[in-house]
C-alpha cells in the first residue's frame, strides 16, 4: 500500500480544500481494489506501518485530464523544415501537418508518443485523449502508441483519424485500425485485466470525410459501443464545405449518420450553429475546446462555449500542460468579454474526468465515486502538489489560484492507477532516454518531411 501523509485534499468540483489528512492507496497489482483509494483519515501511518510513504504535506488532487491532443506533433517543436507560408487554415494543413503526418514511421511514432506521455505526467496530467494520424503507417499504429502509454504509465483514449484525403483505400485502413484496436482493448478485458488505454472511433474532419466513410465510421461506433472523435468546424471552411457538398451543417451530418452519442468528442466546434449545439447537447456529446491552438491557427474564437452542455479542454498537440491551457482558456475568454469566470473554466477542466469515466467506469464497481475526486474507492490517479501560496487557498478561490499562480512546476508526485510515475519531481520512467531518443527521431522526421 502507498500512503500520502498529512496532505490537504484539493477537490475541483465542487471546489474544496480539506484539513491535513492521510490518504492510503491500493497499489497496482494489490488484489481486486488495486489502483483505487483505500482509506482516508487521521493517523493511518500508525495503522499501516508497512505502507510506503509517497509524500508528506502539500495538496493532493485528482490528476488532470487533457481531452484532445495529437501526440504525433510532439516532435514538431522548433521544427527546422522549410514550410511554405500559408494563406489560410486549409493551406496550413497542406503545407505543414499533412507533410508531417505522412513522414511518420513506427520509430518516429513511438518516440513522439513517449515524449508526449512524459510531458503529460510531468505536468500532473494523468489522462491523455489522443487523435492520431499517419497515413503511411496506419495498421498497428494505435498499438505502438499504447505501448508508450504503458511504458510511461499514462491513462488514455486513442483513435486513428480516418480521412478520405489519401483515397478511399486509406479511409478504409483508418476505420479498420480503429476497429482492430477496439478488439485489442476488448481482449484485455476478456482476460480479466483492466486496460490503461481505451479507444474511440477517430475521423479527421467533416471536409475530409465523405458519405461512404462517414457511414463506415457510424457503423464502427455502433459495433464497438464507443464514441466518434472528430474535428468539426475548427475553421469556417469546414462548416461551409458541409453545407455546400452535403446540404447539412457538420453536426447534422454526423447526427443523420447516427454517429453521435454520449461518448462523442467534437474538437474545436468554433463555427457550429445554435441548432448544431442543440443536437450535441441532446446527445450529451463533448466539445473539446483548445484555446491556444485556436489562437495559434487564427481560426477564430468560440463565443458559444457557455451554450454547450459538456465543454472539456484539450491542447490539440501543443504539449499537455493543462494548467497552462486553463490559463489561456480563461484569458482568451476574458478578452472576448464572455460571461465566464475562472470558476467556470475549472468546471470545464474537471469535466474531462466525466469523459474518462464514460470509457473506464466499467472497470470499477457500480457505486465507485468516479474519476476526478479524492475519495475512498475512487481511482488512484493522483497528483501531490508542493504549491506554497502567498495568500490563503480555500474552496472559494482555487480557480483564482490556478489562473493567477499555480503552475505545473508544482506537480511533485504523480500516480496513475495506483502506480507512482513521478516521485518528488523525479520521473520513475527513463525520461533522459525518452528525450534523447525523441531528438534523434525528430531529426529523422524533419528530413523525411523535406522529401515529401
Ligand atoms: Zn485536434
Amino acid at each position: 500500500m502507498i500512503l500520502f501523509r498529512k496532505v490537504q485534499i484539493l477537490e475541483f468540483e465542487p471546489p474544496s480544500v480539506s484539513e491535513p489528512t492521510d490518504v492510503l492507496v491500493w497499489e497496482a497489482g494489490e488484489g481486486e481494489h488495486a489502483g483505487t483509494i483505500a482509506k482516508i483519515g487521521q493517523n493511518l501511518y500508525e495503522q499501516y506501518p508497512q505502507a510506503k510513504v509517497a509524500g508528506e504535506g502539500g495538496y493532493l488532487s485528482a490528476g488532470l485530464v487533457c481531452s484532445h491532443t495529437h501526440l504525433y506533433s510532439a516532435l514538431a517543436r522548433g521544427m527546422l523544415v522549410a514550410i511554405k507560408p500559408s494563406k489560410d487554415f486549409a493551406q496550413l494543413l497542406d503545407h505543414l501537418w499533412w507533410r508531417l503526418d505522412r513522414a511518420i514511421d513506427p520509430e518516429i511514432l513511438h518516440a513522439s508518443a513517449l515524449a508526449g506521455c512524459a510531458d503529460a505526467l510531468k505536468a500532473g496530467v494523468t489522462s491523455l485523449v489522443d487523435h492520431h494520424a499517419g497515413p503511411e503507417c496506419i495498421d498497428g499504429s494505435l498499438s505502438i502508441i499504447r505501448e508508450a502509454y504503458e511504458q510511461t504509465g499514462v491513462r488514455g483514449i486513442l483513435c486513428y483519424e480516418t480521412t478520405d484525403r489519401n483515397g478511399l483505400e486509406g479511409a478504409r485502413a483508418g476505420v479498420a485500425e480503429n476497429l482492430r484496436f477496439a478488439r485489442e482493448v476488448d481482449a484485455i478485458r476478456a482476460f480479466g485485466r483492466k486496460p490503461l488505454v481505451e479507444v474511440s472511433i477517430g475521423a479527421h474532419a467533416s471536409f475530409t470525410v465523405g458519405q461512404e466513410t462517414l457511414e463506415a465510421l457510424a457503423d464502427a461506433v455502433r459495433q464497438t459501443g464507443r464514441g466518434l472523435h472528430i474535428h468539426l468546424a475548427e475553421d469556417k471552411f469546414d462548416a461551409v464545405d458541409a453545407r455546400h457538398r452535403f446540404g447539412k451543417d457538420p453536426v447534422e451530418r454526423m447526427e443523420a449518420a447516427g454517429a453521435l452519442n454520449e461518448r462523442s468528442i467534437i474538437g474545436h466546434g468554433v463555427w457550429l450553429s445554435p441548432s448544431e449545439i442543440e443536437i450535441m447537447n441532446a446527445r450529451d456529446a463533448f466539445l473539446a475546446h483548445n484555446a491556444r491552438s485556436n489562437m495559434n491557427n487564427a481560426v477564430g474564437y468560440n463565443h458559444n462555449l457557455p451554450s454547450f452542455r459538456n465543454v472539456v479542454l484539450g491542447t490539440d498537440g501543443m504539449g499537455a500542460d493543462m494548467l497552462e491551457e486553463f490559463k489561456f482558456a480563461v484569458f482568451r475568454h476574458r478578452e472576448s468579454q464572455g460571461p465566464w469566470w475562472p470558476g467556470d473554466f475549472l468546471k470545464v477542466l474537471h469535466r474531462g474526468n466525466r469523459l474518462i469515466q464514460r470509457y473506464f467506469a466499467q472497470d470499477f464497481s457500480p457505486d465507485f465515486p468516479g474519476f476526478g475526486t479524492v475519495r475512498e474507492g475512487a481511482p488512484a490517479d493522483l497528483v501531490l502538489w508542493d504549491y506554497d501560496p502567498p495568500t490563503p487557498l480555500t474552496g472559494e478561490n482555487i480557480a483564482g489560484h490556478m489562473a493567477f499562480g499555480m503552475s505545473s512546476r508544482s506537480a511533485r508526485t504523480v500516480m496513475v492507477a495506483g502506480s507512482i510515475r513521478i516521485l518528488d519531481h523525479r520521473p520513475l520512467f527513463d525520461d533522459v532516454q525518452i528525450q534523447s531518443f525523441a531528438r534523434i527521431q525528430a531529426i529523422r522526421l524533419w528530413r523525411r518531411m523535406e522529401a515529401r
